[in-house]
């Protein structure tokens, strides 16, 4: 086990830092001990809250020569571990980061620090009549950086794509402390898209520093739905049918009927109907004429799917009050567990109905609760595991189950997953998707941006001391240049 100087490390950082910058005693370190993967903690040993990129620059300056590494931390509401300090590490936490540096309304691009919360952005410009895309669930806590870190998508990604789509340039801090921009303002650029490489990087090449967003004219109408269905079949088969007719809605969501009866437990009223095996919410936006052609359709595919009842809602505060439960759906299932277990897989639409069958016999094999809430348009499951967080063994079924679940998942075509990264929760399971060759070719372009691999160390790629001798190929660097394991292709 390495130890590092972290006497040394405190030292040189209060030189340049403000005191209250540098946060050292454990109590006060404690608050950043997990992040929404709260089945994991760990305290770090050091933390540091810079407000500019020269501080960040010069924090990662002195890393480099005491040669400690660094995790980043936004918001702290990722759910795959991505933010935790497993190994040593300086903890640098972006959340005096939150200035709207620029606005370009003529361009339509802003460009803010990456502490800023992802729902500023729209509130920054809903007044002249635009807004930012991207919306996680968590979009009211969540940070940008965290976002561009994670790819992430939300309840809008259906129609308008995830992050990487609205993200025209980053200004990075690369691991020696060396500041750079990937991308620009511009749509097109000549150079290797290295802003795509590191959007979804899970903070493995650096810290963004600035980011700058696209920005989109607000719809001139929307239209919400919300249909209930006896089965979860049904509801799987009305998605379909309203993709298959060409119809392309702004969001697409599915609650099962244990995330029905939480939602409604919450508001203490019954929004949606508690015997509905499903509830689909299908978002269409756009010009009123197109809005409204759409809405009839997709009413009638739900219809002809099995749908027992369809609401339509038309005005903003009737829309906002159908997608109330959906939005508070994990604060509902926290209500009835403080803790649980988000898992995020990505099967194709048509396999949603057997795989959330098989989920259901999971659930009922391993002793433990899941409720259901998902992107059913992108086909994207938000599995969540219920536990008690004394009973024996518990933390270990949970994987277990968290684990079959995306066995499932790749099984049916898909994928480990779909927005909330790979960090330390999923990183043994990457071998079940790619060979060797195309994790070492990962890494390599991991090592051109953090030659030490000191940036958030660990994470994303399988390593023999987490997930056991399989992981025991990785790149190598030396004297010569990079050495890939012997049984790996080169080009
Ligand atoms: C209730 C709830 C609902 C959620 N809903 C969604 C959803 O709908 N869609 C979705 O995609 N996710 C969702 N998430 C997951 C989470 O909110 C997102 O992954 C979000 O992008 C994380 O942002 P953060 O600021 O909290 O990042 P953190 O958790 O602090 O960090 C996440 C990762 O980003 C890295 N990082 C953070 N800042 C930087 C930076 N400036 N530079 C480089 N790396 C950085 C960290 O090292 C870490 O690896 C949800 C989470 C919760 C708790």
């Amino acid at each position: 086990m390495v130890s590092y100087d972290w006497t040394a490390l405190d030292r040189d950082l209060r030189r340049f830092m403000p005191k209250k910058s540098v946060v050292f005693k454990r109590q006060e370190l404690l608050v950043y001990d997990c992040d929404g993967l709260t089945i994991d903690r760990h305290c770090p040993p050091l933390a540091v809250l810079p407000e500019t990129t020269e501080e960040v620059a010069q924090v990662l300056a002195c890393c480099y020569r005491h040669g400690i590494p660094f995790v980043a931390r936004g918001s702290g509401t990722g759910l795959s571990g991505g933010a935790l300090v497993e190994q040593e590490a300086l903890l640098v936490v972006t959340s005096r980061m939150r200035k709207i540096i620029s606005v370009d309304l003529e361009n339509q691009t802003v460009t803010v620090q990456p502490g800023v919360i992802n729902s500023w952005v729209t509130t920054a410009v809903a007044g002249e009549g635009f807004y930012y895309a991207p919306d996680p669930s968590s979009q009211v806590v969540c940070s940008i950086g965290g976002n561009v870190a994670e790819n992430s998508g939300g309840v809008h990604c259906l129609k308008y794509g995830v992050t990487s789509n609205h993200v025209l340039g980053i200004e990075i801090v690369l691991p020696d402390g060396t500041v750079t921009t990937l991308g620009g303002g511009l749509s097109e650029h000549a150079e290797l898209d290295l802003r795509g490489a590191f959007i979804g990087s899970e903070g493995t090449l650096g810290i963004a520093t600035a980011i700058t967003l696209r920005l989109l004219r607000t719809p001139q109408h929307v239209n919400v739905l919300l249909a209930d269905f006896p089965t979860m079949e049904s509801a799987g088969e009305a998605v379909r049918q309203v993709t298959a007719a060409g119809v392309l809605p702004a969001g697409m969501e599915i609650m099962d009927n244990f995330m029905i009866n939480a939602v409604n437990d919450l508001f203490g009223f019954d929004e949606y109907p508690r015997d509905a095996a499903a509830v689909l919410l299908i978002e269409l936006d756009g010009q009123a004429a197109e809005v409204t052609v759409a809405a009839d359709q997709a009413s009638g595919f739900c219809r002809q799917a099995g749908a027992r009842n369809i609401r339509r809602a038309e005005d903003a505060a009737d829309c906002a009050l159908l997608w109330k439960g959906r939005k508070s759906a994990f604060a509902a299932i926290g209500q009835i567990s403080p803790t649980y277990y988000v898992q995020d897989g990505v099967v194709p639409r048509s396999a949603l109905p057997s795989v959330l069958a098989a989920i259901q016999r999971l659930s009922r094999e391993y002793e433990l609760p899941v409720a259901n809430v998902f992107h059913a348009g992108d086909g994207n499951l938000h599995p969540l595991i219920l536990y008690k967080a004394d009973a024996a063994d518990v933390q270990t079924r949970v994987r277990d189950l968290g684990s079959a679940i995306l066995r499932e998942c790749l099984a049916a075509g898909g994928s480990i997953t779909g927005e909330h990264g790979v960090g330390s929760d999923k990183r043994c399971y990457l071998e079940w998707m790619f060979a060797p060759d195309d994790l070492a070719t990962m890494q390599l372009l991991r090592r051109a941006f953090d030659p030490d691999m000191r940036a958030n160390p660990g994470k994303i790629f399988p390593t023999p001391k987490s997930c056991g001798e399989s992981a025991r190929r990785q790149v190598t660097l030396t004297s010569e240049g990079i050495e890939m394991p012997s049984d790996v292709k080169t080009f």
